[in-house]
């Protein structure tokens, strides 16, 4: 067909250019190379190819082996696979399988049972190796426009949108990140982010794309994670905030080794105190700003300029774009608006969603719903998102920043900032906080933020509470925080 863009499949391509070098290892020492990647997952898709049915497979399951292959084992079908948040409840799955139009359910065996509670067939992945494997054509080609993976975004300011992601998507992502990152003969990145945010997928990718082994942690284990950076020569990992602070606590006055080259901290925003404590402890901090719709990271802040542009998410990946607009039209240097991008690892849009596209998607631009600004030098700094943004007598009051006072507050460990309405103001500012202790008092706590902010920023009232509503990623909900 014209137009059709097709590549060698990325496995068969890589298990034919490096076959004995480590695809996956795990802290158990057990490893799988690429050519065993390979014929591993070509079996089980000679195995699942009787039992899926037309449409979308899901798969749930935490971070393993048997997951890895299962993924690959569904493109050498063409079966788009529909990847579940095991944290969720099954009502929660079965409400995403009909979104995204998934007509068999593949799950690791700690799933199977829970699976029972859905209305769509299921199998374990023992049940899948027991069965016999089938005649059937595995692809050699990859189309490139196809879908490959869908992916429900975290829903933390309203429902989950199943976003596709194409073959061009996740290549284009793993391509624009080494062309920014590079790529060492002895890089080996760890994937402890769940394979079912894009967070931990893109890994993979990268890992055949590039030739390069990943250390596969079924989940993030602070024990494991330090002493792998420590002890198994991994040069790269990817965090989030939380994981990247546990890090740092426990390397204590420690230092990692030499060819550990960088933590990847992305998925939210980077506390300032926690940049800062990177720093002192001369740990290398690259930070990313992306979503599950631009495939993970689309602008990156470069090592060189980390200390300079501290709290920056950087510039945009290469052959990736990124503006700030402003109704519609270019804000200037320094002005905040709303982040849009584009770029070929940017989504082809989300699943039967039509409303939700025709909001994104504007003159080739995807209104990422974040706030930003671009400072002089081209520099993207993350403000906040935009249906979170509080405007009281006509100011406008991120609460991201409102948090970031309220956490630097010794004892305060977790801090949610959201708007009421008001009579004479429109909107004021309300806080949330968990504190360490009973010590910490709501007058200090005021006192400290009339020290640092705009009178018109402080909270009005502020609620202690055990904790804060989060959603399954433990992304602050903040539309529930009066609920
Ligand atoms: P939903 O779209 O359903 O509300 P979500 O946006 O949290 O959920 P994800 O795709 O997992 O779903 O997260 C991407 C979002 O995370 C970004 O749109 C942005 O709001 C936030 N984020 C990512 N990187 C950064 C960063 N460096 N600084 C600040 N925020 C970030
Ligand atoms: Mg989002």
């Amino acid at each position: 067909k014209k137009g059709v863009r097709r590549m060698e499949h990325w496995l068969t391509k890589r298990a034919y250019l490096t076959p004995d070098n480590i695809a996956i290892e795990l802290s158990n020492g057990e490893t799988v190379t690429f050519a065993k990647l390979y014929e591993k997952a070509c079996e089980f898709a000679s195995k699942i190819y009787t039992v899926h049915q037309d449409g979308h497979v899901a798969m749930l399951s935490n971070n393993s082996i048997d997951m890895a292959v299962a993924f690959w084992a569904c493109t050498y079908l063409n079966v788009p696979v529909v990847f579940l948040n095991t944290r969720l409840t099954a009502v929660e799955w079965q409400t995403q399988c009909e979104d995204a139009d998934v007509k068999t359910v593949i799950c690791s065996d700690q799933y199977k049972e829970d699976t029972q509670q859905l209305t769509l067939k299921a199998y374990a992945f023992s049940e899948i190796h027991s069965f016999r494997p089938t005649e059937c054509t595995l692809i050699t080609d990859m189309d490139l426009d196809l879908v490959c993976s869908m992916m429900f975004t975290s829903g933390t300011t309203g429902r989950a949108k199943p976003v596709i992601q194409t073959y061009n998507n996740h290549w284009s992502s793993a391509i624009a990140s080494a062309l920014n990152l590079g790529l060492m003969s002895n890089d080996k990145w760890l994937a402890c982010l769940p394979l079912f945010h894009i967070g931990g997928l893109s890994i993979l990718f990268k890992s055949v794309i590039y030739g390069m082994p990943v250390y596969l942690l079924e989940r993030f284990d602070e024990e494991k994670v330090h002493n792998a950076l420590m002890d198994r020569n991994v040069t790269i990992v990817s965090v989030v905030a939380v994981t990247c602070s546990r890090l740092l606590e426990r390397l204590a006055d420690g230092y990692y080794p030499s060819s550990f080259r960088c933590m990847l901290l992305g998925g939210g925003p980077a506390p300032k105190p926690l940049l800062e404590k990177a720093k002192e402890k001369h740990v290398p901090i690259v930070q990313t700003y992306g979503m599950t719709e631009t495939c993970s990271q689309i602008a990156t802040l470069n090592e060189a300029d980390a200390l300079r542009k501290l709290g920056s998410a950087g510039k945009p990946l290469f052959s990736a774009s990124l503006q700030i607009q402003v109704n519609n039209t270019r804000a200037k240097p320094n002005q905040v608006g709303e982040i849009v991008v584009k770029g070929p690892m940017v989504t082809t849009g989300y699943y039967r969603r039509e409303q939700a596209n025709k909001e994104s998607f504007q003159n080739g631009w995807f209104h990422t719903g974040d706030l930003g600004y671009l400072d002089e030098e081209g520099f993207l700094f993350v403000v906040d998102r935009r249906s979170d943004l509080i405007i009281s007598g006509g100011e406008n009051i991120y609460p991201a920043e409102v948090e970031e006072v309220l956490l630097s507050f010794e004892g305060v460990q977790e801090a949610g900032v959201t708007a009421v309405e008001d009579s004479k103001w429109g909107q004021v500012p309300v806080a949330y906080v968990v504190t360490v202790n009973e010590m910490v008092t709501a007058n200090q706590l005021l006192a400290h933020c009339r020290e640092k902010l705009a009178s018109f920023k402080v909270p009005k009232q502020l609620y202690f509470r055990d904790q804060l509503p989060r959603n399954a990623t433990n992304k602050l909900q903040r539309h529930r925080l009066r609920s």
